[in-house]
């Protein structure tokens, strides 16, 4: 397999196609415009310019991986492709749009990938050309940084196509690990509820942004607080992914937290948008309450 599609050229498809293409493959980015594809290879530049920078890599590697990366408009040119990977909005309605695009171009052994956070496996195959070449491709974010891949398999996912993206990983240099077709998977299933929580905290005064935060970084020892990761992963995404939970197990404790509602509901999506629970205009984010 020589050429990887990437479909969605928002932080994590832009992410799947800067490793790819530092793997070796060469990458058809494709997003709802041409110049949405243009711009997620210009935000990859940035990425590897600031690789170059901290001299991770060196300058020829930087424009060796940019060559390989090609914006197209729409799906048509991707029939070359072994492997086609969707990392559009997490909106099941949207990645069936696509399945049904991809299904008319992609290659007899060809495989089709999503990068869904949440959503059946076996429910989006249907949508696909062929669900024996269809599978979920777990990216984590920011892909260049995160060494896990979640690989879920539909009911008729084939061993071929889980062959398939187990050498891609490894090419990757990430880590595999394989989930059941259970609605969150596993990364996502114990994460959610976790900053679902936070918000309820956050909702019912229980204390500030910069207090919850820090109390979870510090006091549970993680990295980031569970509103700053909530901004960063995108306060739209973890709504749908808690959506998917709550209608996918029908387990009230997964219900989402009235005030990540209205943040969506306000188009505050978090770091992407410039404003989430915190705001990024400044140089620091800042605690918008
Ligand atoms: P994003 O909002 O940054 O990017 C989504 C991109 O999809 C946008 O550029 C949008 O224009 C594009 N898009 C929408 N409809 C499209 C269409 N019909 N055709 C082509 N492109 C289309 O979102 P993201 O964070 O990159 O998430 C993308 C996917 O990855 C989602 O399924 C999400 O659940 C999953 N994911 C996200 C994270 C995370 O931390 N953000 C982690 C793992 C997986």
């Amino acid at each position: 397999m020589q050429s990887v599609g990437v479909i969605g050229a928002g932080q994590m498809g832009a992410g799947i196609a800067q490793v790819s293409a530092q793997a070796g493959y060469h990458v058809l980015l494709t997003d709802v415009s041409k110049d949405r594809a243009d711009a997620g290879k210009l935000g990859i530049a940035k990425a590897l310019e600031r690789l170059v920078s901290k001299e991770k890599i060196d300058g020829a590697a930087r424009d060796q991986a940019l060559a390989r990366i090609e914006p197209i408009e729409g799906v048509q040119g991707m029939s070359s492709c072994g492997l086609v990977i969707e990392a559009a909005t997490e909106r099941e309605e949207i990645k069936r749009t696509i399945f049904a695009e991809v299904g008319k171009v992609l290659g007899h052994q060809a495989v089709l990938a999503s990068n869904t956070s949440s959503i059946p496996i076996t429910r989006l195959a249907q949508s696909s050309p062929d669900p024996k070449r269809f599978i979920g491709v777990h990216f984590f974010n920011p892909v260049p940084v995160m060494g896990l891949i979640e690989i879920i398999r539909g009911l008729a996912t084939s061993d071929d196509t889980v062959k398939l993206i187990e050498t891609y990983a490894k090419a990757l240099g990430k880590q595999v690990v394989r989930a059941n077709d259970a609605p969150g998977f596993i990364v996502n299933r114990v994460l959610m509820p976790m900053l679902n929580e936070a918000c309820f905290a956050l909702g019912e005064g229980v204390a500030t942004i910069r207090d919850i935060d820090l109390a979870c970084q510090l006091g549970l020892n993680h990295p980031m607080g569970p509103l700053t990761l909530a901004d960063f992963i995108g306060l739209d995404t973890c709504l749908e992914i808690t959506r998917v939970l709550f209608e996918g197990t029908g387990d009230p404790k997964f219900r989402p937290a009235p005030v990540l509602v209205k943040y969506v509901e306000a188009g505050w999506f978090g770091r992407k948008t410039g404003r989430g629970f915190y705001d990024y205009s400044g140089d620091e984010p800042v605690p918008t309450r």
